[in-house]
């Protein structure tokens, strides 16, 4: 990643939405997300039925996921059947990430309806967008995240998500980067939710400490 200006108006974007949504604790509920922002979510099952589109033709649009307006409201149809938490929860804030930021209105019902070069812009835009709701990295700083495994957990990533946004947060913490962001406003609404983190990261540190003591019997110590 580079820190641009665009990434920068994005965070903000990010930042202001999981305020305004009163957000202080992570991973995201991205359904809760949705529903504080006036948007309807709903499985392919349900859709399937109540507008009579079968499920291979919502597959065929999409494996995960896609948004639209339907009678007048954004709607998020995604597939439940998705095994990986992490991934539902990116689709689903991905699709809300095109809806923040207007990807669908009257004249385009949905994002396929927009020309290619357009929608290729409005993909790259909307997954930074979700990069920042689903994991705003000043979080990670505060609660001093040590690795890609504690990024995971702390934002309830995907495997592929976390990898990622481990090497975007390596590159903002260095020579001080991640302090463009000023980040304060949404740092100052998650007190409690910090002092949770740091007592469950003591907490595993010291069993993991126990574990390494204490765990191996002699008959493992032998060579
Ligand atoms: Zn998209």
């Amino acid at each position: 990643m580079t820190l641009t200006q665009q990434y920068i108006s994005l965070y903000h974007l990010a930042e202001q939405t999981l305020l305004q949504s009163n957000i202080s604790a992570f991973p995201v509920d991205p359904v809760r997300l949705c529903k504080k922002n006036g948007v309807l979510v709903t499985g392919y099952e349900k859709f399937s039925v109540v507008s009579g589109t079968p499920l291979q033709e919502l597959l065929a649009i999409s494996q995960d996921g896609f948004c639209m307006r339907y009678q007048e409201r954004p709607v998020i149809v995604y597939n439940h059947d998705v095994s990986s938490p992490g991934r539902k929860r990116w689709t689903v804030l991905h699709e809300l990430s095109h809806i923040l930021l207007g990807h669908i209105d009257q004249q385009h019902l949905n994002i396929y309806e927009r020309r290619q070069d357009v929608r290729r812009r409005m993909e790259a835009e909307a997954d930074i967008l979700t990069k920042c709701l689903i994991a705003p990295l000043p979080v990670a700083l505060v609660c001093h995240v040590r690795d890609e495994k504690e990024l995971r957990s702390l934002f309830g990533l995907s495997a592929e998500a976390a990898q990622n946004l481990y090497r975007d947060y390596r590159y903002l913490c260095a020579r001080r980067r991640i302090l463009a962001l000023d980040a304060e406003p949404l740092l100052a609404s998650c007190p409690r939710f910090f002092m949770e983190w740091r007592l469950k990261q003591l907490e595993l540190s010291r069993e993991q400490r126990r574990s390494i003591l204490v765990t191996p019997t002699l008959e493992e110590l032998k060579d």
